[in-house]
């Protein structure tokens, strides 16, 4: 997303959480095994049997993650609690969540080693991602930041003639402030940051920026939209012949041509740089491969009119979503990203991942659900001031599936790992261990 200059000193200040630029630095480093003992892998993986499932619950409980809901040991919520996430309540919806990791993080907001919950019903796909966490993990951890946090909703005024339009246009450019005043009555934690008007003819949409602080702010921005729309009508000096609270300049659930000139939740990126030796041993392949497999990949997302150029960032984003409690159908404009794998001039390789629109949120919405709870806690990602982490924990997790996925496609594995690990019934060597890395 392209920055106005005016705005990148203050920018700076705060992605930074004032920190100068050599303590930011050694903060993304990546932190050796030596620096720093790599935890052990996720136990019993690739088993099915109710041991192993004891095994990895053990595993958790010991780190004092207790899943009494993921695992059935709590009844489901009582009805009356699921107020404001549901409607017309009938049961729980269950799926099958594994656990990935660990996944070493050098973040501004998440810096550690993690376990991530996956919520998934395709087979393969935690194979997949617990491979590619583990390799970033053996390259030092994947750097990541946030980089812009922003959430809109966009009204729509309709007046008879374009002059008029533009007579609104003007007066409401000049508005900020007091618009500014009245959202800050209806929220404690978000803030009207901008507002934008685009003129068509004689409508006018007028696109809200809020900073939404941990929520997703779905409901936020509308909520406060609402109020200032009510108090732009009791002011204007253009009435409008009609107007929408949201007229679809938003971005909300969609991928749009906007999704890299804007930010819509959070702009993130992860990166990472994997040795050869890495790369050989563990994605059986070579970064010129990788390379090679990568530029053809980008020319065919964008000669098949990707929006983005990714392999598969939005199996991460909905699985993490489904997990933890975030609005699933924001996968439309969360997934929207770019991924690239590049050799360097020591012949490692280099990949990252950026989405600019990662709606995410550590409190609110579905958060509270019991099992969201849980997988949010994982993480430790409950409350406040830890959205910005979910949000670089994911990207993480999601640079770690793009190199697993690239590293089958290039070692020729990527077909028969979903034969053996996404076909119900797998033969029954699927547990081996010549089994191929999973895509
Ligand atoms: P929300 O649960 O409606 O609101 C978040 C709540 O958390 C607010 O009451 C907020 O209080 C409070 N809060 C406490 N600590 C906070 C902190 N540290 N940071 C931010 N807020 C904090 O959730 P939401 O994120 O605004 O909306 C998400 C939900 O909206 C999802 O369920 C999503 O599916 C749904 N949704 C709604 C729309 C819509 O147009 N309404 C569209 C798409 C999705 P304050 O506001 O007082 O700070």
């Amino acid at each position: 997303m392209p920055i106005p200059h005016d705005h990148a000193r203050e920018i700076t200040r705060r992605l930074s959480r004032g920190q100068d630029i050599e303590k930011l630095n050694a903060r993304l480093a990546p932190t050796s095994a030596e620096d720093r003992p790599i935890p052990p892998p996720v136990p019993a993986s690739r088993q099915w049997d109710a041991d192993a499932v004891r095994q990895r619950r053990a595993f958790l409980a010991a780190m004092g993650h207790e899943l009494a809901s993921l695992s059935g040991a709590e009844p489901d919520p009582d009805p009356e609690s699921l107020r404001g996430n549901i409607e017309n309540y009938i049961g729980m919806t269950r799926i099958p969540t594994g656990l990935i990791g660990p996944l070493r993080v050098n973040g501004l907001h998440a810096s550690g080693d993690f376990y991530v919950p996956l919520a998934t019903s395709e087979g393969a796909l935690v194979a997949s991602y617990d491979r590619g966490a583990r390799i970033i993990t053996q390259a030092g951890g994947a750097s990541c930041l946030v980089t812009a946090e922003k959430v809109q909703r966009a009204p729509g005024f309709a007046f008879t003639r374009l002059v008029e339009a533009v007579r609104f246009a003007a007066w409401i450019a000049g508005e900020f402030e007091r618009l500014r005043d009245v959202a800050a009555r209806h929220t404690r934690h978000g803030r009207l940051l901008d507002l934008r008007v685009h003129i068509q003819a004689n409508n006018v949409y007028v696109i809200f920026d809020y900073h939404t602080g941990d929520a997703g702010g779905q409901n936020m921005v509308t909520f406060c939209t609402a109020a200032v729309c009510e108090e732009i009508l009791r002011v204007t000096p253009v009435t409008p012949q009609y107007w929408f609270l949201e007229a679809n300049m938003s971005g909300d659930k969609k991928a749009t041509s906007q999704s890299f000139r804007e930010t819509r939740g959070r702009n993130v990126t992860a990166e990472v740089v994997l040795p050869r030796e890495l790369v050989e041993a563990r994605l059986h392949t070579t970064p010129e491969r990788i390379a090679d497999y990568w530029r053809m990949s980008f020319v065919g997302g964008v000669e098949s009119g990707s929006i983005g150029v990714s392999g598969h960032v939005a199996n991460a984003i909905a699985a993490v979503f489904l997990a933890c409690g975030q609005d699933v159908a924001c996968v439309s404009e969360a997934s929207v990203g770019v991924t690239r794998m590049e050799t360097t001039a020591d012949g490692s390789l280099y990949a990252a991942v950026t989405l600019p629109n990662l709606i995410i949120g550590s409190v609110g919405g579905g958060t509270r659900l019991p099992t969201a709870r849980e997988c949010l806690a994982i993480l430790d990602c409950v409350g406040d001031d830890r959205a910005a982490r979910l949000a670089e924990i994911t990207a993480a997790a999601a640079l770690g599936g793009e190199l697993s996925i690239v590293g089958a496609l290039c070692a020729g594995d990527f077909a028969r790992a979903h034969q053996l690990l996404g076909r119900v019934a797998p033969p029954s060597d699927a547990a081996d261990s010549s089994m191929p890395p999973a895509g």
